[in-house]
């Protein structure tokens, strides 16, 4: 036994040695049946919060009003929470308010699927009124009670539906999967940050491939509070290459360059759904860096020279792929490399000719590894030292000639050495005035 468990079987013994019910719930109560490792425990009891803090010597009041509280013990953290009944749903989420009760199956009814909706006393044996153990034995994924019900009750769990199924590889029983594909458009009424919370572990999940059909084929997403282009399931050519993909920034990278979304859109899209800035830079990176290394190839007119056998086509590749670098970072490029080579065609929607793509993925990690270096920050010089030497007002300019010294930096044509980068930056402004 884990020290995680031993702790939560203490729990439990202190709460019955008092004379009250205290059970293991809910998700480790599951995972324990499946043999996989288990994050927390949960424990429902009869005993009420204020009865839960004074037995404990050390607890946090985390949701008195839902009930939880939680307790430490031996380091560890175990949500307690008392027997409950939810009678008034409201705004097709759960409530606020909820009445405590002395039953365990009471509260175990309450619960969103047969799976979750089971007990372990401090004995070990399984209390299952719903038939959860022999649903996970079929791999099947079912609502407690009247599917439709629970949906109306908390649409929120249409969402949990499908990505239990996907990270645990459950088939959704046939009148769930109804109820869902019926209740879709309840979806307008949970938060969008909720919403994201659920996609985030579908795609960060070990079947985002499954997940993704199971959305596509609901409807769903179609149904938000707002219209988010990634409910547009339908302009994936296919989903497949996502499970290749490990990295969660990999996997939202695909899905929005899949998608034909560019890195405005994918940035509208990620705020609406709330995601951090930090994941929306990274992702928007991604995206950028692929539609420049379009652009860029366009621009040159790349493949009709190569066809007139003007050049090499991995000789003018090359210093794209290196700008492309110099301006979106090192790591936006090392993502939409992986990308590419899951997916070769995932820029087909852009007219980006295969050939270019498979020279892309055979190079770019090795175009990487040649720059001198990649970040401003690299460079022995930064913009304060500048200003000392060029007397301009700061303004943009600066920020183009530190961009210039990278780029000259990266590709060997200048040493990174603070005098020389002084002189050609002072050189730089100087040719640029008098061309204006
Ligand atoms: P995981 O923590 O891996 O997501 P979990 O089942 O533990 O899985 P939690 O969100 O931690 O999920 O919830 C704990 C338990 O509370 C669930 O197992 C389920 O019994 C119940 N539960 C959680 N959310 C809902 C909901 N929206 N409707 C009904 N019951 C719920
Ligand atoms: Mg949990």
């Amino acid at each position: 036994k884990t020290k995680l468990e031993q702790g939560a079987l203490k729990v439990l013994q202190k709460l019955t040695q008092q004379g009250f019910q205290a059970y293991l719930v809910g998700g480790c109560v599951r995972d324990q049946q499946l043999r996989r490792a288990v994050k927390d425990y949960d424990i429902a009891t009869s005993a009420h919060p204020a009865q839960v803090v004074e037995l404990f010597e050390r607890t946090i009041p985390t949701g008195l009003q839902h009930g939880t509280v939680s307790v430490i013990m031996d380091g560890n953290l175990y949500e307690v929470t008392t027997f409950r009944k939810e009678a008034d749903y409201e705004q097709f989420r759960r409530p606020a308010e909820v009445e405590f009760i002395d039953s365990l199956e009471e509260d175990l009814k309450r619960r969103d699927f047969t799976m979750n909706a089971m007990a372990l006393d401090a004995a070990g044996m399984l209390i299952d009124p719903f038939g959860g153990l022999a649903d996970l034995a079929q791999g099947s994924l079912r609502c407690v009670g009247n599917a439709s019900e629970r949906f109306t009750e908390d649409a929120l769990r249409m969402l949990r539906c499908i990505r239990f199924s996907s990270e645990y590889e459950l088939q959704i029983e046939g009148g769930t999967w109804q109820a869902l594909c019926k209740h879709a458009s309840l979806l307008k009424h949970i938060a969008l940050e909720r919403v994201r919370m659920e996609l985030e572990r579908m795609i960060a999940g070990a079947n985002p491939l499954k997940a993704i059909g199971l959305l596509a084929a609901s409807g769903m997403l179609l149904e938000a509070k707002q219209p988010l282009r990634l409910a547009q399931l339908d302009r994936l050519r296919t989903a497949e290459p996502i499970n290749q993909l490990k990295a969660p920034t990999e996997r939202w990278s695909f899905l929005y360059i899949a998608m034909g979304m560019n890195a405005s859109e994918t940035e509208a899209d990620m705020r609406s759904l709330t995601f951090s800035k930090a994941q929306i830079k990274a992702v928007c990176a991604v995206v950028a860096a692929a539609y420049k290394l379009v652009d860029a190839a366009a621009d040159v007119d790349l493949l009709n020279r190569v066809n007139r056998h003007e050049l090499s086509l991995e000789h003018e590749l090359e210093p794209i792929w290196k700008r492309t670098v110099l301006r979106y970072g090192k790591e936006a490029l090392q993502l939409l490399g992986k990308v590419l080579a899951v997916d070769p065609k995932v820029l087909e929607h852009l007219s980006l000719p295969s050939q270019v793509v498979s020279l892309f993925i055979q190079h770019g990690e090795a175009w990487l590894n040649e720059l001198e270096i990649d970040r401003l920050e690299q460079l022995r010089v930064d913009g304060k030292q500048l200003l000392t030497h060029i007397h301009h007002a700061p303004g943009p300019w600066l920020a183009e000639v530190l961009q210039f010294l990278l780029h000259e930096v990266a590709l060997g044509r200048l040493s990174n050495e603070t005098d020389a980068l002084i002189a050609e930056a002072v050189m730089f402004v100087e040719n640029s005035k008098s061309s204006e």
